[in-house]
């Protein structure tokens, strides 16, 4: 017996004596399969989580590097949200450290702040307006569009194309290798404008850091004696040799049909870590660097975590086409083909497809966690209904 199946044996049998099988099969140990590993787990559902990659947490997996800095691997997570249940669930898994997260944007030699606001007009024309002036003014450079179609119009519309070419066209054309124009409006309507002096890059109720980091955080929600884990394994190596009744799938969604109508567009990210003899690299969290350098940012871990220590590390991301799927990419024709894996995805009885690559949304961790957590309610619903017993009662029906 090679090693998979002698763990896979070994994770049978100690999660199901004397029944062969779990209720769920999880693929994906991010925020979608965690939450609803946890969740599933809660009802007395038998779980086995498997993700490719060697560890749980998704692309929100922290860990302390080899000079004892605790980084984040794929690239900066700041978590935010407005959602007060949201924000409630996860507190039942992590302490949290307040955190609000600061970016600034090189532009014309300057560190400028981002998203642009009062200050940043101030600095880069070098004047003294005040919001009511700034106001004025982004009313004069701004071009009057029919329609809010693009990331272009989004930018140009409210602060004229002088400054959409200083800090959004090469930042742009840099993550996504596209043109501004070429893209939904949703991608640069998540940077807002602004006339105050509000610096900090998100304006949700609930930002935060979980206190002893994700990878924690993941860990205890996890931590239940229903939910078995396999890192490492893809879950093609294992899904015709373990019964499950259920999957939850939160991998690529083209993928799992074999790009059968084509393959979805995804993002891919190169991330260079560094560790920099010093105490502190740069100002803030995040620097930005729009129209310089092959990688679009910069960010120095020791902000976003609060962390002491006599060294820092810092991580350059390098937008690149192929790799890990990081991003989808939001254009209609793309919304368009993910709606030919969607209709198959929705004929496919007994899979769950969930998060940011299942369902090809531009998701944030908040959202995902939303998502999954709905998603939770409804197979209880359908579970309920099944059993003919109406909506489900009691603590299994509570998030
Ligand atoms: P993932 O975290 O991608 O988890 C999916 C898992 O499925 C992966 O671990 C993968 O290995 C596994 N998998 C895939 N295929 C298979 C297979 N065949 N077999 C087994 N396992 C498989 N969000 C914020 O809210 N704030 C931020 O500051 C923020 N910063 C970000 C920065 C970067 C650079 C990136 C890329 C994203 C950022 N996000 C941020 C978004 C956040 O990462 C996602 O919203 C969240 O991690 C998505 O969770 P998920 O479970 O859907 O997917
Ligand atoms: N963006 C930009 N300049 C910036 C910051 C963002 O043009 O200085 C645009 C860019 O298209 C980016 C999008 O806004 O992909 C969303 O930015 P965000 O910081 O939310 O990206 P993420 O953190 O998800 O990579």
């Amino acid at each position: 017996m090679d090693k998979i199946s002698q763990d896979l044996q070994n994770a049978v049998t100690a999660a199901v004596p004397g029944r062969a099988g779990f209720d769920y099969l999880v693929v994906g140990a991010g925020f979608a399969g965690s939450v609803l590993a946890e969740r599933l787990a809660s009802t007395g559902k038998r779980i086995l989580v498997l993700d490719k990659r060697p560890h749980i947490g998704g692309n929100a997996y922290d860990r302390y590097d080899d000079h004892g800095v605790l980084v984040h691997p794929y690239g900066p997570h700041i978590f935010h949200t407005n959602s007060e249940d949201i924000f409630d669930y996860l507190s039942r898994f992590t302490a949290w450290r307040p955190y609000q997260h600061r970016v600034l944007a090189s532009v014309d030699g300057q560190l400028l702040p981002m998203p642009i606001n009062l200050d940043t007009i101030n600095k880069l024309y070098g004047l003294h307006l005040t919001a009511f002036e700034v106001e004025k003014f982004f009313e004069s450079v701004a071009e009057k569009k029919q329609e809010i179609r693009t990331s272009e119009d989004v930018v140009v519309s409210k602060v004229g194309r002088e400054l959409y070419n200083k800090f959004f066209r090469g930042y742009t054309r840099k993550q996504w290798d596209l043109d501004p124009s070429e893209l939904d409006a949703s991608v640069t309507a998540r940077v807002p404008i602004r006339t105050n002096r509000d610096d900090r890059y998100f304006a949700d109720k609930f930002q935060a850091i979980p206190l002893h980091g994700y990878t924690r955080m993941f860990e205890r929600m996890l931590d239940h004696p229903n939910i078995k884990i396999m890192t490492g394994t893809d879950y093609r190596e294992i899904v015709d040799l373990v019964p499950w009744t259920h999957m939850i799938y939160t991998g690529p969604v083209d993928a799992f049909f074999g790009c059968k109508h084509g393959k979805l567009p995804y993002r891919s990210l190169r991330f260079e870590h560094v560790n920099v003899p010093q105490e502190q690299f740069q100002p803030v969290g995040t620097v930005n660097y729009p129209n310089d350098y092959g990688y679009t940012r910069i960010s120095e871990f020791k902000h976003i975590t609060g962390q002491k220590h006599a060294s820092t590390s810092i991580v350059y991301e390098y937008p690149c086409a192929e790799g890990d799927p990081y991003y989808p990419v939001p254009q209609p024709q793309n919304a368009g083909l993910y709606r030919l894996y969607e209709a198959e995805a929705e004929a496919t009885p007994n899979v769950s497809f969930v998060g940011r690559l299942a369902t090809y949304k531009y998701y944030n961790m908040d959202q995902v966690v939303g998502q999954a957590l709905a998603t939770f309610k409804r197979l209880q619903q359908q579970e309920a209904e099944r059993a003919g017993a109406g909506a489900p009662s009691g603590p299994a029906g509570a998030m």
